[in-house]
């Protein structure tokens, strides 16, 4: 299992090309083969995994805020929607995002808000939903983000026999 993030951003460089292969060599398996494999390698690796030693999904994203999400987080921290919009986010594409990297809610490693934290939040890194293999180009992205992404693909590559 690796977890240093360091390397783990360097073999996401050095990687590319390989990650960008298996992409396409996913593409020819559907599915119903492939969520079971995912679902499951990533309850074994996340169960191994401690996010508050990380966060670095905290540090280097921006999770997208939906409508709850400021309703949420306005109630958690006793400010008015309009005072959360105005002081922590920012429009992007027609889409709120939180403005600040490393997220301003992130102290010592933790989610401040963790009770009231937005559903993107919650998601990420997003192994757990079906349909894998139309959401490669994001796990491509998150292979060099995130400890889960990245040995959970590791695992796939070995179980489907890919030739790196
Ligand atoms: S709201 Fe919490 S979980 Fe979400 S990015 Fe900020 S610190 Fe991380
Ligand atoms: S979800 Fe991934 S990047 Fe975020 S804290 Fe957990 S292991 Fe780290």
């Amino acid at each position: 299992m690796e977890l240093d993030l360091k390397k783990i951003e360097r073999l996401g460089k050095i990687r590319e090309y390989e990650n960008v292969r298996f992409r396409s060599f996913l593409k020819g398996f559907d599915d119903k083969k492939i969520d079971p494999i995912v679902h499951r390698l990533n309850e074994e690796i996340s169960a191994q995994i401690d996010c508050t030693e990380c966060g670095n999904c905290c540090k280097v994203l921006r999770p997208r805020i939906a409508e709850q999400d400021i309703e949420r987080l306005a109630g958690g921290l006793g400010i008015s929607r309009s005072q959360v919009i105005e002081r922590y986010l920012e429009l992007y594409d027609n889409e709120l995002y939180i403005e600040q990297i490393p997220c301003p809610f992130l102290k010592d490693n933790k989610c401040t808000v963790y009770e009231d934290r937005p559903d993107d939040c919650r998601s990420y890194p997003h192994l757990h939903k079906p349909h894998f293999i139309s959401r490669l180009w994001s796990v491509i992205d998150n292979y060099s983000i995130c400890p889960i992404v990245f040995n959970v693909v590791e695992r796939l590559k070995d179980e489907l026999g890919f030739r790196r």
